[in-house]
């Protein structure tokens, strides 16, 4: 199977690109953070702290993850039930993140990762894709911009959206987040050594995906 990897921090355009990817060449387009976030979802839902490490491994084996398509459009199913319209909401963010540090939460979404990845031409975005999930990956890019562009990028997202919040702390969120992300014990993120590169700071996303998609048909035509 053809995997393209696409890492970096929050806010650095991998799911708009991994999207325009996907469509130019029809594969299939597998979020993990929505995975990471579904897993936040349904441990609050229980009225578990993400933190609170014991009572999530006791909820862990109950935990039912699916991934479907419909029109398109990744959908997580949790035990049956359709949870992607909330594991956007702003508290569900952090919430991913703390419970993305537990290793037995990672392993049991990593496994259904690489069992998607194994069926289907795809391309997946994410932190750790290209380094622990598909070591081996066709092709892996580590998309990442300035912190402050990346929170302005939220921060108009979130505005779109009628969300209220302001810049700094958004800007504080995220740089939250990037270190707790960047400083778990248990793949975390960073850059695999054979990864390309791109800085989107001062790109369109329109841009990154002529970037990727030069590396990938430049494999093709040789
Ligand atoms: O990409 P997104 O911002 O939706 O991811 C939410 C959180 O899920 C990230 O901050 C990160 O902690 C976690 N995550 C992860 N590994 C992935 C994808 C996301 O740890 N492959």
């Amino acid at each position: 199977m053809i995997n393209i990897t696409i890492d970096g921090p929050a806010g650095a355009g991998k799911s708009t690109v991994a999207k325009m990817i996907a469509s130019k060449y029809s594969i299939v387009y597998l979020d993990t953070g929505a995975m990471y976030r579904g897993a936040a979802y349904y441990v609050l839902n229980k009225g578990i702290e993400v933190d609170d490490v014991a009572s999530v491994l006791g909820v862990l084996s109950s935990l039912v993850m699916n991934i479907e398509y419909v029109a398109g459009a990744q959908r997580v199913i949790v035990c049956g039930r359709d949870i992607t319209p909330f594991i956007r909401e702003h508290n569900i963010s952090m919430a991913a993140s703390t419970v993305s540090k537990i290793p037995e939460v990672r392993i049991k979404l990593v496994d259904l990762q690489r069992a998607i990845a194994s069926k289907s031409h795809c391309v997946l975005d994410g932190r750790d894709i290209g380094t622990f999930v598909l070591p081996n990956a066709s092709f892996k890019f580590f998309l990442t911009a300035s912190l402050e562009e990346r929170a302005r990028r939220r921060f108009v997202e979130l505005t779109d959206k009628k969300i209220v919040t302001d810049f700094d702390n958004v800007l504080k969120d995220m740089s939250a987040r990037d270190y707790q992300d960047s400083n778990r014990s248990f793949a975390p993120l960073v850059a695999a050594k054979d990864a390309i590169i791109i800085d989107s700071t001062a790109l369109s996303p329109g841009e990154v995906v002529t970037i990727i998609a030069g590396v990938v048909d430049a494999a093709f035509n040789t």
